[in-house]
């Protein structure tokens, strides 16, 4: 698990209920940021974690999803980062038609599962999962130099190589992690063969990487951090992707857009990022959320590609425990 995660109980049957925390609390603003003006025209978050709670009050997910759809924002791609965490992606998608899923060991992930002995166990994990209905991606796989040091790189390849493999096989979509890690993360799509639809996760390569990802295909997408004062590198590459290939996501509860740095992100924030970016392109907002709606369905397919699971739609009662952090609606 990422450091500054922690567990929370709950697990794949508490619906309602955060299973991870995060514990990154000092010196931070602990309140949701308030709701921004609804969008015009409707867009997707295509990369967010309900299964982490933050913030002094956090919100189950129905309340992110309820927030998130009163300001334009029709639906997520709920993205897993280990076994547990992709399961309940997979289980919370089966009930909310808001949701689609993402499953995968994340790079930080796979070198103490590779120690234990434990990677190949979890992959299969994984590749079962990856075969679910309204699981649409593998994802979030690829590289971390950042945080894990040379020791740990092989595992990450060899979980990276096998993500790749999985969403070939399954014909779905990858998400990318790759964090100080472009070249190998590209060499290694390169070597094994990308996926149809590969998408690099908040994305945070220069234009000249964008302009690469443009001729092979891959989308691009921009998280909040694409509105930070010191991103101007980051804006660049956003001027030169195409169009056609740009998604927008949250990466919540991280990467909170200005002017909330800091403080709990969430699917609602959506439309402060893609302001940011339709004010950096000088492009009308309502136009820059048709093109990343359209590019969003080319990638997933529609949200009600596959229907929820009648057996699960319950009451809102069934689908948040008693041990389901509750916070109220502000
Ligand atoms: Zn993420």
């Amino acid at each position: 698990m990422p450091k500054n995660l922690s567990v929370l109980g709950g697990g794949v049957d508490g619906y309602g209920s955060a299973i991870r925390k995060r514990e990154n609390t000092r010196g931070r603003d602990l309140s949701y940021p308030p709701l921004p003006e609804p969008l015009t025209v409707p867009v997707y978050d295509n990369h967010t974690h309900l299964e982490i709670s933050d913030g002094e009050h956090p919100l189950s997910y129905r309340e992110q999803l309820d927030r998130a759809s009163s300001v334009g924002v029709r639906g997520v791609i709920q993205v897993g980062g280990d076994v547990e965490t992709s399961r309940w992606s997979a289980a919370a998608a089966l009930i909310e038609p808001r949701m689609l899923a993402a499953v995968a060991i994340h790079p930080n992930e796979a070198p103490a599962l590779e120690e234990a002995g434990t990677l190949d166990d979890a992959l299969a994990a994984i590749h079962e999962l990856a075969g679910q209905p309204r699981v649409v991606a593998v994802g979030e796989t690829g590289l971390d130099f950042f945080r894990t040091p040379e020791n740990g790189r092989a595992a990450q390849f060899r979980s990276f190589e096998a993500h790749i493999r999985i969403a070939k096989e399954r014909g779905l979509a990858l998400q990318i992690h790759d964090r100080d890690a472009h070249e190998a993360v590209i060499d290694t799509l390169l070597r094994v063969g990308a996926p149809e639809r590969t998408v690099f996760h908040c994305f945070s390569g220069d234009a000249d990487m964008a302009r690469l990802c443009a001729d092979h295909g891959w989308y691009m997408s921009f998280a909040g951090n694409v509105t930070f004062n010191n991103a101007a590198r980051l804006r660049d590459a956003l001027s030169a992707a195409p169009r056609n290939l740009l998604l927008v996501e949250t990466d919540a509860p991280f990467l909170t857009p200005l002017p909330y740095r800091g403080r709990p992100n969430a699917p609602y924030l959506l439309p402060n990022t893609l302001r940011g970016m339709a004010a950096h392109l000088e492009t009308d907002v309502s136009l820059l959320s048709a093109q990343i709606t359209a590019n969003t369905e080319l990638v997933y397919g529609r949200w009600d590609a596959e229907p929820v699971t009648a057996a699960f739609a319950g009451s809102d009662d069934d689908a948040r425990p008693e041990q389901a952090p509750r916070g109220g609606l502000a």
